[in-house]
């Protein structure tokens, strides 16, 4: 059993998630899509069940 650590990053301008194996395309830490080096690290979802609170957590926009 092989369970690897699950790692995404999401990258602040174009908001796309990638995982490690997309980002290492490129040297360094940069989103493989728009090569914008501010990226932060999410978490796996957990699968819980959340009592009737449905906000969409957006990411603001920052510049
Ligand atoms: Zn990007």
């Amino acid at each position: 059993m092989s369970e690897l650590s699950w790692k995404r990053y999401k990258c602040m301008k174009c908001g796309k998630t990638f995982d490690q194996e997309e980002m290492s395309i490129l040297p360094g830490v940069h989103c493989p899509y728009c090569g914008y080096k501010i990226i932060m690290k999410v978490r796996p979802p957990i699968v819980k069940r959340v009592k009737a609170s449905s906000t969409a957590l957006e990411t603001p926009e920052e510049s």
